[in-house]
C-alpha cells in the first residue's frame, strides 16, 4: 500500500513527500478536504513514511537519481520516500486504518470503566506507541482540553520506537480551551514531531493555529479517477453502478468506496414511486404509492430510512430539472437515463420546482412529528396533475 495507491491530488502527495526527503517537513500540516476525500488515509501514510523501518528511496546511485529526476517532473514517483507497509513500524500505524471500528472500540473500552474513572477518561486510538489519533471526543464531538493536555504531556518526549512523533487531530472543532492549549504546543514544537490537523473547513481552526501551519487542500476528483478506481477495488459493481457511485459520491473516493448501493437503490426505486404516482393522471390508483408509503415508520429506525428516501428524492428532481434546462450531462443517476428523460417530458421546470418546496414542507411537518407516512402521502397527491 505505498503513496502510488493514494487516489488523486498527486501535486499535494508530491509535494508533501518532497518536503519529507529534504528533512523540511512542517510541524503542522493541516490537510483540508471534504468528507471522504482522503485526508486520513494520507496523514497515516506520512506517518508510515516518516517511520518505515526500511524507508525506500528509489534510485539511489546518482544516474538513476537523474534518470527517475526527470521522470519526476512527469509526475512519477522520483526519488522521493515512500513506505515499506510490512515493518513493525508501518504495521503497527496501519492498524489504525479503519479509524470507524478502532473509535468504536475507544468509546467502547471507555463505557466499560466504573463511572469515576470514565468521567477520567478521554479518547484516542493508538496502535503505535508514538502515532496518537485524537478524534472528537463524544457525544459533543469535540476535541477537549484533557485530550490535548496529553498531547502537551508526551510529545516533548523523544519517540521510544519510531524516528517522528506523530499526533493527527481527526476533527477540527475544538473547545476553546483546548484550540488554546494547542496554540502553545505549536508555538514551540519539539524538532522530532509532527502534527496533522485534518479538516473539512480550515475556518473553523483559529487564525493563529492556520498561521502556525501549513495548508493542504484535497481537491474533488473527476468521475473517471473514482471510476477507474472502483473499477480495481469493487469489482463487484458493473460499469453502470460504479459510473451511478462515482457521480454520487462528488469527488470523494472514500465516499465512493464505502457508498451503500444497495440502500440508495432501495430508496430510489421508492422515491421514483412517489415521482410516477405525483406526476400521473389525476384519480389515478394509489395502491402502489400508499404500499411504498406505509413502509415508512417511525423511530430512529425510520428516521434513517426516511432521511435517505429525501436524498434520492431530492438528487432524482435536481436530476430533472438539469434535463429541462439543458444540463442533460450533469445528471447524476445515470443508469436510470431513459426513466428520468419520460418523467422531464411530463413534467416542467415549475412542477419540479413545486415538488422540490413541497418536499421541504414534509421535511419541516417531520420535524414536528407529524405521521410520517401520511405527509408523504400528501406530498405525492398534492403534486398530482398540477401540471
Ligand atoms: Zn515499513
Amino acid at each position: 500500500m505505498p503513496f502510488s495507491d493514494f487516489v488523486g491530488n498527486p501535486e499535494t502527495v508530491h509535494r508533501l513527500r518532497e518536503m519529507l526527503a529534504r528533512e523540511r517537513f512542517p510541524h503542522a500540516v493541516i490537510l483540508s478536504g471534504a468528507h471522504g476525500s482522503g485526508k486520513y488515509t494520507l496523514a497515516l501514510m506520512l506517518a508510515m513514511a516518516m517511520n518505515c523501518l526500511e524507508r525506500t528511496v528509489i534510485g539511489r546511485t546518482s544516474a538513476e537519481r537523474t534518470l527517475i529526476g526527470r521522470s519526476a517532473d512527469a509526475g512519477g514517483a522520483g526519488d522521493l520516500p515512500d513506505f515499506c507497509g510490512h515493518c513493525s513500524n508501518c504495521i503497527r500505524i496501519a492498524q489504525s486504518r479503519d479509524l470507524d471500528a478502532r473509535f468504536a472500540e475507544a468509546v467502547e473500552a471507555r463505557e466499560n470503566l466504573r463511572d469515576a474513572d470514565k468521567k477520567e477518561t478521554r479518547l484516542f486510538v493508538q496502535t503505535h506507541p508514538d502515532v496518537l489519533i485524537i478524534p472528537p471526543d463524544p457525544p459533543q464531538m469535540m476535541i477537549k482540553v484533557d485530550q490535548v493536555r496529553h498531547v502537551i504531556d508526551t510529545i516533548y518526549y523523544r519517540p521510544g520506537e519510531a524516528r517522528e512523533r506523530v499526533y493527527i487531530f481527526t476533527g477540527s472543532a475544538f473547545m476553546k480551551e483546548a484550540a488554546n492549549s494547542l496554540l502553545k504546543v505549536l508555538e514551540e514544537p519539539p524538532e522530532f514531531a509532527s502534527i496533522f490537523l485534518l479538516t473539512e473547513n480550515a475556518g473553523e481552526l483559529l487564525p493563529t493555529i492556520r498561521s502556525r501551519s501549513m495548508t493542504f487542500n484535497l481537491g474533488a476528483l473527476t468521475f473517471a479517477e473514482i471510476e477507474s478506481r472502483l473499477a480495481t477495488l469493487r469489482p463487484d459493481w458493473n460499469a453502470r453502478q460504479r459510473a451511478l457511485v462515482a457521480r454520487l459520491s462528488e469527488g470523494a473516493v472514500g465516499r465512493a468506496l464505502s457508498f451503500d448501493l444497495e440502500g440508495y437503490v432501495a430508496a430510489r426505486s421508492h422515491a421514483l414511486i412517489i415521482l410516477r404516482s405525483a406526476l400521473a393522471e389525476k384519480n389515478n390508483d394509489h395502491s402502489e404509492l400508499f404500499k411504498t408509503t406505509e413502509s415508512y415508520r417511525s423511530g430512529a429506525e425510520g428516521r434513517a430510512k426516511i432521511e435517505g428516501l429525501f436524498r434520492t428524492l431530492y438528487s432524482l428532481l435536481e436530476d430533472l430539472m438539469f434535463l429541462q434546462s439543458g444540463a442533460g450531462q450533469l445528471v447524476r443517476n445515470t443508469d436510470i437515463l431513459g426513466e428520468l428523460r419520460k418523467l422531464s417530458e411530463s413534467s416542467d421546470f415549475a412542477w419540479v420546482q413545486r415538488a422540490a418546496e413541497g418536499l421541504g414542507e414534509v421535511e419541516r411537518g417531520l420535524r414536528r412529528n407529524l405521521l410520517r407516512s401520511l405527509s408523504l402521502d400528501a406530498f405525492a397527491t398534492a403534486l398530482e396533475g398540477v401540471s
